[in-house]
């Protein structure tokens, strides 16, 4: 029989990446406190805020600290750097207990998802029923 595999720490993740801001980013601005955010959660390598414009009634972006422009860029191949971000959501999803109700991890990439913000952001949405396909 297999052994299951132990729990994952909750602590963070090491990511080889440096941190570094580029002062035109939105969201750079906020991991540095230049623009206020309500922080929930936040680490060495990520910081989690709720999202200015709530889609739900629990709606929390979990970003690097690092400037990352999306999916697109090389530095989100950083394997720590994504298992950071996840685990941060986990720990978000328990904290505004949404974890057993259930909740949606969204990535917008790109126009035709509606992206607004070009620094890596995870969107944790979760306290209502939600429709399946998204508008
Ligand atoms: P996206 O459309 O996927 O790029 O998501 C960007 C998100 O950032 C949107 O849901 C916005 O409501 C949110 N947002 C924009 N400005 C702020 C801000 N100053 N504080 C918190 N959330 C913000």
């Amino acid at each position: 029989m297999a052994e299951q595999s132990p729990e994952p720490s909750a602590g963070p993740s090491p990511t080889t990446l440096a941190e570094r801001h580029d002062d035109n980013c939105l969201f750079c601005r906020i991991v540095t406190g230049a623009i206020p955010a309500t922080r929930v959660y936040e680490d060495d390598t990520v910081i989690a805020f709720r999202d200015i414009n709530p889609g739900a009634p629990t709606h929390v972006l979990i970003i690097p600290r690092t400037h990352i422009a999306g999916i697109s860029a090389p530095e989100a191949e950083d394997g720590a750097l994504l298992v950071a971000l996840i685990r941060a959501a986990r720990q978000v999803a328990a904290q505004e207990g949404v974890a057993e109700s259930g909740y949606r991890l969204v990535w917008n990439v790109g126009p035709d998802a509606g992206q607004s913000v070009f620094h890596l952001h995870l969107h944790l949405l979760g306290g209502r029923a939600m429709a399946w396909p998204p508008g």
